[in-house]
């Protein structure tokens, strides 16, 4: 690894991994080179008369956390012995009783006997700096833990496994392969000859950049599969905002989050429909008014749907529609919009249908119509299929096999791509061969550093600092 890392020490490090709640089982998590003789110090064997020391590797012991003579919990104890763990450092886990002031007294007694209380994803830290994962790996750990849906899980699995870590090698190998051999000609340019080299280069640089831009092309997919639609519900007053909201999040489909803001009233709602997640924003202006509209204006509204990645716009099917839904709708002209006709069941007194919408929205083609009724619940399932098909083109399953769904990577990947073209624009020009080496040893780099092998300190912290305690 030929990033510098400052921050690694040899403490011996401690914290609850499990939920810090009431649970049957709680797992407490030691890592460092004394992890052995601190736990010793408040460990007793089920007699009573063995130490940690005595057990065997990767084995599991029934015995107690003690104080002194008073038995604190009854626990199991594993040990798994460096390097032959997680972090690759002597690893023990208690798993105590999971009440939460019982698992505090077992960390209050750590660190009494010498541990130091581990920082947010120091355990996946360390098993990155003693390399036994790479930067994509510990990520993925992170995505795991974090995954709202079956995509985002599948895909931080095979993450894990080493998707992106086999993706970005197998490309820094090609890149090294050629700037290897243009530094051998240079030196040595007796036994290596550079005639018809560039010509071969190009071709090289031209699959290489293929390759990149088809991961590259993963990436808006793969986050929205990812982390939902940024979705807006627009409509005006009494067209059915929030009847929508409460059907979509009503329904047993949906999963619910509140995020009720502290500087703004903004609530966000997380909603599942099948694998498609929505991500709805600033919900609170429609559950606190019924006139979403005239209390955003028309720059309000505007600001919310250059925000968002999907608007639902909601209308009463039995009014007509006036000069400000036109104004509104009009700004919708550049984003994925569907149009909700609602309020479908009072047949006698439809004004607007699929057939005449168009007439008063000449701005927005081939949008999505769709006819519902919140009072009955209908149009939910048409609304899915809508989305799939202007989001996912149809495909509710994943039909790549790798998507870029990290912003970080995605950031990288163009940079590998830039310098990869600069080096074809190097060739076309008959530049020297010097100029090669400099773009390819860029995207090179760029490439180790997704996977961790060229970065430093600040981007380590930052990126450990995001994950939870005890992982
Ligand atoms: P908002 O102001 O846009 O949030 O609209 P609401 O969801 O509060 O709905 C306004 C009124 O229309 C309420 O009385 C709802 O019960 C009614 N409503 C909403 N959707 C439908 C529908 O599909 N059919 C009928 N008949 N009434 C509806």
């Amino acid at each position: 690894m030929s990033g510098v890392f400052n921050n690694f020490n040899d403490d011996t490090i401690c914290a609850v991994a499990t939920a810090m709640s009431d649970s049957g089982i709680g797992v407490i998590r030691v890592s460092g080179k004394d992890a052995v003789a601190i736990c010793d110090k408040i460990y007793r064997s089920a007699k009573m008369e063995q130490t940690l020391k005595e057990h065997a590797p990767n084995t599991i012991k029934y015995g107690y956390v003690c104080d002194g003579e008073k038995i604190i919990d009854e626990v199991m104890i594993s040990f798994m012995k460096a390097p032959h763990s997680f972090t690759r450092e002597d690893v023990i886990e208690i798993n105590s009783h999971g009440g939460v002031l019982i698992m505090n007294q077992i960390i209050e007694l750590l660190l009494k006997s010498g541990c130091r209380l581990a920082d947010p994803g120091e355990f996946t830290k360390r098993a990155f700096l003693n390399g036994r994962i790479d930067l994509t790996k510990a990520e993925a750990i992170m995505d795991i833990i974090s995954a709202q849906n079956n995509f985002a899980l599948d895909s931080s699995r095979n993450q894990l496994r080493g998707s992106i870590y086999d993706k970005v090698k197998s490309l820094r190998e090609q890149i090294i392969y050629e700037m290897a051999f243009i530094e051998s000609a240079l030196d040595d340019p007796e036994n290596y000859d550079l005639t018809g080299y560039p010509e071969k280069l190009k071709a090289k640089v031209s699959d290489l950049t293929s390759e990149i831009e088809k991961l590259l092309s993963t990436a808006d997919e793969g986050k929205i599969r990812k982390d939902g639609i940024k979705t807006v519900i627009v409509g005006k007053p009494n067209a059915g905002k929030s009847s929508l909201l409460n059907t979509l999040i009503g329904d047993e489909r949906a999963i619910v989050t509140d995020i009720a803001g502290t500087t703004r009233d903004i609530i966000e709602e997380t909603v599942r429909l099948g694998d498609i997640v929505l991500h709805l924003i600033d919900t609170a202006g429609i559950r606190d008014t019924d006139d979403i509209i005239e209390k955003m204006g028309v720059d309000k509204a505007k600001s919310k749907i250059e925000e968002a990645d999907l608007v639902l716009y909601i209308l009463d099917s039995t009014r007509d529609i006036d000069d400000e839904d036109k104004e509104i709708i009009s700004l919708c002209a550049d984003k994925k919009t569907i149009i909700l006709l609602n309020k479908n069941d009072l047949s006698d007194d439809i004004k607007i249908n699929e057939d005449n919408v168009f007439k008063f929205f000449t701005n927005v083609d081939n949008v999505p119509v769709i006819k519902t009724s919140m009072l009955k619940g209908n149009g939910i399932d048409e609304l899915k299929d809508a989305l799939s098909k202007l989001f996912f083109n149809g495909d509710i399953l994943p039909k790549q096999e790798i998507y870029i769904t990290n912003l970080r990577h995605k950031e990288l990947l163009q940079k590998v791509y830039d310098s990869l073209k600069l080096v074809d624009d190097s060739i076309s020009k008959n530049l020297s061969e010097d100029f090669y080496t400099v773009d390819l040893s860029n995207a090179y780099a760029y490439l180790g550093e997704i996977i961790g092998e060229e970065v430093g300190d600040d981007l380590v912290e930052e990126i450990f600092s995001k994950f939870c305690m005890g992982k």
